[in-house]
């Protein structure tokens, strides 16, 4: 897969990027990330970016040309290819649509900055804006950084083991069952016999019911979407 992000702020990405699962998946090649800092594109002599808003009111909004020029840029140079805007107006994203990116051979995304880019940007470059939760963030950045992780994780071989992201929450519709791990006792608080029992049925039975309780009780909406909540 390959992700291409315009952004003002490719330094922002340093850091996830580099580090654990992001860095493996780009050196195994199960993904290239390539950034690009549309300012670049600014042909006056201070790189402008944005400008006042029509009509009045606070903040700037980020202009149109630099961006349709680095988005057609590289469109010219690499293909065509879907582009998505972080925007806290988007379509809410979610696993199932991590998963379904997950999928893609390619896509870019646009981060915003101050009060966002010019609508005229969404009209003729966006293919569909996406937001990663109902609050207002400073720059599509950390949206960019915490959509990309998820859907990177998703792509086969990214992860050591592939099962891992088949059996977390939101995969089959439920959060997760509790984990443990070594010592079986820590400050009076026991691991649950069951899961040292060796019984795989009763394990499996385990972790089947407490997924489903901590999805009731956390999460009834996610059952009510199954269908399956009692009222
Ligand atoms: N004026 C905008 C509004 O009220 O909808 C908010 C602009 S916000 C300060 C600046 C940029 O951060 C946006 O253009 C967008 O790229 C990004 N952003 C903010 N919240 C986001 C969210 N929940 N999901 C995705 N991107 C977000």
């Amino acid at each position: 897969m390959r992700i291409d992000v315009f952004t003002l702020f490719p330094e922002m990405f340093a850091g996830p990027l580099s580090n654990s699962i992001l860095k493996r998946a780009q050196n195994k090649g199960v993904v290239e990330i390539r950034l690009h800092n549309f300012r670049r594109f600014a042909k006056d002599k201070h790189h402008t970016v944005d400008d006042t808003p029509y009509g009045g009111g606070a903040g700037m909004v980020l202009k149109p040309e630099p961006i349709f020029d680095a988005v057609e840029q590289l469109r010219k140079k690499t293909g065509w290819f879907p582009l998505f805007y972080l925007s806290p107006k988007g379509k809410v994203f979610n696993q199932k649509i991590a998963l379904e990116m997950s999928k893609m051979e390619r896509f870019a995304l646009l981060c915003g900055r101050y009060e966002g880019v010019d609508q005229r940007v969404i009209d003729g470059l966006i293919d569909e804006e996406i937001s990663i939760g109902d609050y207002v963030l400073s720059g599509g950045e950390p949206a960019a950084i915490v959509l990309i992780d998820a859907v990177v994780r998703l792509i086969k071989g990214a992860l050591g083991d592939e099962k891992s992201s088949q059996e977390e929450s939101f995969s089959n519709d439920l959060l997760e069952h509790p984990h443990y791990t070594k010592p079986k006792e820590f400050r009076e608080m026991k691991v649950p016999e069951v899961l040292i029992s060796g019984n795989h049925k009763e394990i499996r039975k385990f972790r089947e019911n407490t997924s489903y309780q901590i999805t009731l009780k956390r999460r009834p909406d996610m059952l009510k979407s199954k269908g399956e909540a009692n009222g």
